[in-house]
């Protein structure tokens, strides 16, 4: 792999105060705004929301020599965020998509730096493999994207499959893809690990409850809490997550949807290892008709298992967060097939989360119509965690001016919601 971006600024960053000192760093004069902000005590930038998005751009933009408030309502990856929770699975079998594939797979080299940087593992290498109905075309278009960008990956037919992972049921299984340096990200850790570094780089980090932003120019000044305080910066960007179409109902609206998932950790049973990191690998199963996927059990917290199916649509403010007796039998249902020594073994955790959907999967990340200086990141999807490295610095070459836009995340590619159905 290519040394991280990181790495890469860290070497810039040792050249900044030079080119700081002789007047020349890049950007440095061509934003007005931003001196604006600053004769005001503002700041260069204003990153709402400490999820996953919201904490590696502002932690890029610092990176890169701005200086950046990174506010949130309740903190870093609390427990009702997105990101919030305990495992997010980085994989790049991603269905021949090409950009994802690469985002993932660049993300992960910056995963990896974090990790070496904080001196905690944020990221175990457990492996991904995914699980499929039959061999087909698709399978073979998504390998070849791997394998030309270097990644190491192996098609596996079934024979092979339950040589190598016996704790697995194979029944409707014909093909499986093993992708074995990717896994699990420490979620919740990792995201407060880097908002601690991104504050010891000399970043600012607030608890603020941004009101939905009010502006009668053709930018934004300042975002104000409930009681009236405001915090003024040249640019915004707003990574809120599920909460998005709360703080833009005209603009994101049902543009993104956020639904509930349930998610569950079994215990094995004393001294059997074959549910852990070392024996099998985070997988996905294509083959049932809501995509299950899981985890092994990793730092002691249990297998973890859950349905892709995006559940009823969830209010992250007002809405308890307990399982339901028929998810739970649901998910008891499946492991009797796949896992069948786990169909029986305790419930010993289990979380309710939501996923933040925009109607086609894809990201939404784009400047605010009406405001020139603020900007939307968000539409995770339920698979967004792993490109957070990604996400950062699209965000940051974006409102810097020196990025391309990818026409997928864009406002206008992104119908509400139900539209289609309004419409028929
Ligand atoms: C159960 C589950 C499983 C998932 N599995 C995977 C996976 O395996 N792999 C993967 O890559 N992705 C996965 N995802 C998706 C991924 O976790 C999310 O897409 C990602 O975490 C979204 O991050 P975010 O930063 O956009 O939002 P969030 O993490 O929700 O962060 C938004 C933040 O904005 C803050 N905020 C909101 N409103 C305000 C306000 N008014 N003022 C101040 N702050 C505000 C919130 O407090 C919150 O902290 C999964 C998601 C779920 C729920």
């Amino acid at each position: 792999m290519r040394g991280s971006e990181s790495e890469r600024e860290d070497r810039a960053v040792s050249r900044r105060g030079v080119l700081a000192a002789a007047g020349v760093l890049a950007g440095a004069s061509s934003m007005p705004a931003r001196a604006r902000a600053r004769a005001s005590g503002g700041w260069d930038f204003i990153v709402v929301g400490a999820g996953v998005f919201g904490a590696w751009t502002a932690w890029t933009l610092r990176r890169r020599g701005h200086s950046v408030l990174l506010v949130d309502a309740w903190g870093a990856a609390h427990s009702r965020a997105s990101s919030g929770g305990e495992t997010r699975l980085i994989r790049t079998e991603y269905a021949g998509n090409a950009l994802y594939t690469r985002w993932a797979w660049e993300s992960l080299t910056e995963w990896h730096a974090l990790s070496k940087r904080l001196g905690s593992p944020i990221f175990h290498e457990t492996g991904a493999l995914y699980l499929y109905p039959a061999d087909t075309a698709q399978i073979d278009r998504s390998i070849a994207i791997q394998r030309a960008l270097d990644i190491p990956i192996e098609k596996l037919a079934a024979p092979e499959l339950a040589r190598r992972w016996p704790q697995i049921g194979l029944d409707g299984i014909a093909v499986g893809v093993m992708q074995p340096t990717m896994g699990a990200l420490m979620a919740r850790r990792s995201v407060q690990a880097l908002v601690e570094a991104f504050v010891a780089a000399g970043g600012s980090f607030r608890q603020f409850a941004v009101a939905p932003p009010r502006s009668a120019r053709a930018a934004l000044d300042a975002v104000t809490s409930a009681d009236g305080s405001a915090l003024e910066a040249s640019h915004f960007i707003f990574a809120c997550g599920p909460w998005l179409p709360k703080l833009f109902p005209d603009v994101v609206g049902a543009r993104i949807v956020p639904t509930r998932q349930d998610v569950f950790f079994f215990a094995p049973k004393a001294g059997d290892g074959r549910f852990g990191g070392t024996k099998l690998p985070a997988w996905v199963d294509v083959s049932s008709e809501d995509l299950h996927y899981g985890f092994p059990d990793i730092e002691g917290r249990g297998f973890k298992i859950a349905l892709d199916r995006h559940g009823p649509s969830f209010d992250p403010d007002r809405f308890d967060r307990r399982i339901t007796d028929r998810a739970l039998a649901e998910v008891r249902a499946y492991l009797a097939r796949r896992f069948p020594d786990l169909a029986r073994r305790p419930l010993a955790e289990a979380r309710v989360c939501q996923y933040e959907n925009s109607d086609n999967g894809h990201l939404l990340i784009d400047r605010h119509p009406g405001w020139s200086n603020c900007w939307i990141a968000g539409g995770g999807s339920g698979h967004g965690f792993k490109h957070g490295p990604a996400v950062g610095r699209y965000v940051a070459d974006l409102v810097l001016g020196t990025g391309r836009a990818e026409p997928a995340f864009a406002l206008a590619a992104h119908r509400i919601h139900g539209e289609a159905e309004e419409r028929s």
